[in-house]
């Protein structure tokens, strides 16, 4: 038996208002007159967080464009303009959802390593450490500020820069700055999280580890989604714990089935993470059955919508893109389904399934 040796977060910080020591985090972080760069989500642009950011010197702040999820392209583009302006860099930090951080722990990476950050995309291809990273974030559920994996769409595939070098160094969990998310996305990407938690939790390649966070996770979104009747200051501090301990069990297990099909969807349509896991999810009682009538109740007291027939239009040619998407995940297939999975899974059923979403 080979265990795996994981790479974590390498500081944490939690608590209403922590984002007010971030400047003083990252003082000793600073390696001479290099500048910090801070990647924020885009819809903090003249909101009061911007301001409360501690841009010094020469620090800058680039408000990243999170329309869609974040591409290999746009990576590489910060990364060259930022090496053509200064050099080196003292850090990267990454405020916002899972794409601001997922940016920020990408651009990292890039600003050490040589290429493409396409070239790096799958398991353990990143050769060297990236520069210091923070990640904060905004919108609880992906678990990408625990996670060793950066979710990037390249010219060929959409997958991570999965490696022992892409945890942040730093991350620091402020339930205040998730306060004001709008209700349908706060829903999507804390069912990411609600997902994240089945399909560990099910899944083959479960133990105690990602068991006992599993748990925790899947019972503070029952707090939050099923016995909540409306939103609140706890609901926030709840889910953000939620979002860390479920990225925590997946990190020593894996995700599932939705997570395998959404990727297609989302490198076909440009369907985003949250609400693409949400679409699958509605469909997979025959893998997930009490996760999924959950979820229907879920969706119901909390009266958000889910998208249906999104494939209706697609020609063969889509159908096909998206199951070569899906069936590179093999890790996913495989905790889901066994060792065997490719007997349970194949281009046919596939196919059928994309057809019902
Ligand atoms: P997101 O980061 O894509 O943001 C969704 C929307 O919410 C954006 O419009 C953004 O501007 C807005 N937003 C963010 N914070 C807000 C706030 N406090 N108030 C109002 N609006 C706010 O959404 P997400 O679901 O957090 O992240 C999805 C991304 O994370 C995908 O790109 C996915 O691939 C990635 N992801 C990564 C991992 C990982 O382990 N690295 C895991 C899961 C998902
Ligand atoms: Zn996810």
């Amino acid at each position: 038996m080979n265990f795996r040796n994981f790479k974590m977060v390498g500081y944490v910080i939690y608590g209403r208002g922590a984002f007010n020591q971030l400047d003083e985090i990252l003082l000793p972080n600073r390696k001479g007159g290099a500048p910090m760069i801070f990647l924020v989500d885009h819809f903090f642009e003249g909101k009061e967080l911007a301001k409360r950011v501690p841009a010094k010197g020469k620090d800058k702040i680039i408000f990243v464009d999170v329309t869609y999820e974040p591409k290999t392209s746009y990576v590489d583009s910060i990364a060259s303009q930022l090496k053509e302006e200064f050099g080196s860099v003292s850090g990267v930090i990454g405020i916002g959802g899972g794409s601001a951080m997922d940016l920020a722990k990408a651009v990292s990476l890039m600003m050490t390593n040589p290429g493409s950050s396409a070239d790096y995309q799958g398991w353990d291809l990143v050769k060297c450490p990236g520069v210091y990273k923070a990640g904060i974030p905004t919108l609880s559920g992906t678990g990408a500020e625990v996670s060793r994996t950066t979710v990037l769409t390249g010219p060929e595939k959409k997958l991570g820069m999965n490696s022992d070098f892409t945890p942040f160094d730093q991350i620091i969990l402020d339930p205040e700055l998730t306060a004001n998310a709008p209700v349908n996305q706060r829903f999507y990407t804390g069912m990411d999280c609600y997902i994240h938690c089945i399909e560990s939790l099910t899944g083959t390649y479960l133990n105690e580890f990602s068991k006992s966070y599993g748990e925790k996770a899947l019972q503070l979104c029952r707090e939050v989604y099923v016995n909540k009747d409306s939103w609140d200051e706890e609901s926030d501090d709840k889910l953000m714990m939620a979002s860390y301990d479920g990225g925590m069990s997946i990190a020593y297990s894996q995700v599932g089935v939705a997570h395998a099909v959404s990727y297609g969807l989302s490198y076909l349509l440009g369907i985003k993470h949250g609400i693409g896991n949400c679409i699958v999810f509605n469909q997979l009682e025959e893998f997930y059955p009490e996760g999924v009538r959950e979820f229907k109740y879920m969706v119901e007291k909390n009266q958000v919508d889910i998208p249906r027939n999104i494939c209706a239009n697609l020609t063969d040619e889509q159908f096909d893109k998206m199951i070569d998407v899906s069936l590179v995940m093999k890790p996913l297939w495989e905790n889901a389904l066994g060792k065997d999975w490719e007997k349970l899974m194949n281009r046919d059923r596939l196919r059928k399934l994309y057809e019902r979403l």
